[in-house]
């Protein structure tokens, strides 16, 4: 059980408990629709009574609506659905190289999106990004808030950046610019932990019934987010996940974005399956391939990049071993581009982790890929307002 943090706990009022059994209404039907009233009533223990004054609660406000059953004889059952579109997320994906605004119902379907390069220019960039929040803000009614994803740390406190290390941006007040900018509610959250949240709002459904999890954001860099009990889990000042950081022994055949060639990113990043792939590859091609294109390599079965993969997921696999033996969490997902070639990687990924987890004792902790697809980041930061708009107070 849960020690109670006294120094956080409310007096549950009696608004606080109104506000707990929407909540959990709400999520009832947004996990389970079609659900009828009954249905509700009987897996909560809430009265009958009780959901139905919530339910026209939420059909007022926009988010749910009626739809009839099929009849098994009698009256057709009157069954509850979310309505996708009745309110909007807006979610901005900071990248390194671009950057992506888009607009998406509460289920997570993307309607508009506008890309840009980013600029080291860090006021130039928040300009563009305002500017592209601003229009869609123009274009679309009921917009319940904004999340932004970024390749750095952040306070999850502030919403301010504190260090973005491709960019050298620090200390920016990013959430605090963007609501006086475009009056929206703003959520700012690193682009690992982002996903990781992504996974649990919009994932393949065992994912979500999943309460502690930690997934591998595998891109240029490294990162990883972790779930504790069905939220992230930040550390203090946002510190918490920096696994991509640990020290997994020399030789790497690249540098992490900090300078070492010790660290898991040195030895499992995108960059280091690209420098593995150029070493071996004998013809003199002036151009270094992209990831994508070491991937497409690797699915049509060229087997210079296919070994290039493959080792790399070696060190994937001694890596989520670490983790595992430090966390044993419920399960381990792989996110990025990466998880596109699983049927070529996921073998050898698993040797690792078990040759590697023998001495702890454990047993085998569960390796997913992740089912988001190249919009990892992205939907992470349209996660962030989900978060915020289902997640329960209970867990504050
Ligand atoms: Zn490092």
């Amino acid at each position: 059980m849960r020690r109670m943090n006294l120094k956080k706990a409310n007096v549950a009022r009696s608004d606080t408990i109104r506000y707990i059994n929407r909540q959990i209404v709400l999520n009832y039907v947004r996990e389970r629709e079609p659900i009828s009233r009954a249905e509700i009533s009987h897996e909560t223990a809430l009265q009958r009574s009780t959901v139905s004054l919530i339910v026209e609660e939420l059909k007022t406000e926009g988010l749910i609506y009626e739809t009839e059953g099929e009849s098994t004889g009698g009256r057709p059952p009157s069954l509850l659905r979310l309505r996708g579109a009745g309110c909007m997320a807006i979610g901005v994906d900071l990248g390194t190289i671009r950057t992506t605004v888009a607009i998406a119902d509460l289920v997570g379907r993307v309607v508009e999106r506008e890309t840009f390069e980013t600029d080291p220019d860090v006021k130039t960039t928040f300009e563009k990004i305002a500017f592209h929040v601003q229009n869609l803000r123009g274009s679309y009614p009921n917009i319940e808030g904004v999340g932004v994803s970024v390749p750095g740390l952040v306070d999850p406190d502030t919403g301010s950046v504190l260090f973005i290390p491709y960019f050298k941006w620090r200390d920016w007040s990013l959430a605090t610019e963007l609501r006086a900018a475009t009056l929206l509610p703003v959520t700012v959250d690193n682009d690992a932990n982002a996903a990781a949240l992504a996974e649990l709002w919009l994932g393949r459904p065992e994912i979500r019934d999943v309460r502690d999890f930690v997934l591998v954001l595998v891109e240029q860099g490294l990162g990883t987010g972790i779930i504790f009990d069905g939220q992230i889990y930040h550390g203090v000042a946002g510190g918490a996940g920096e696994f991509g950081h640990m020290t997994i022994g020399k030789g790497a055949p690249v540098l992490c974005a900090a300078g070492s060639g010790e660290c898991w990113e040195a030895f499992a990043s995108e960059r280091a399956a690209i420098a593995r792939y150029e070493s071996r590859r004998s013809t003199s091609s002036t151009s270094e391939v992209t990831f994508r294109q070491l991937l497409d390599k690797a699915l049509e079965g060229d087997t210079t990049a296919r070994e290039a993969l493959r080792e790399t997921a070696h060190y994937l696999g001694l890596g989520i071993s670490n983790l595992a033996k430090g966390m044993s969490p419920e399960a381990v997902i792989v996110a990025g581009q990466i998880a596109r070639a699983w049927p070529l990687i996921a073998d050898e990924l698993r040797d690792a982790l078990s040759a590697n987890t023998i001495c702890s004792g454990l047993t085998s902790t569960l390796v997913f890929p992740s089912t988001l697809g190249e919009d990892t980041r992205l939907m992470g930061a349209l996660s962030l307002v989900l978060a915020r708009k289902f997640a329960s107070v209970m867990t504050a």
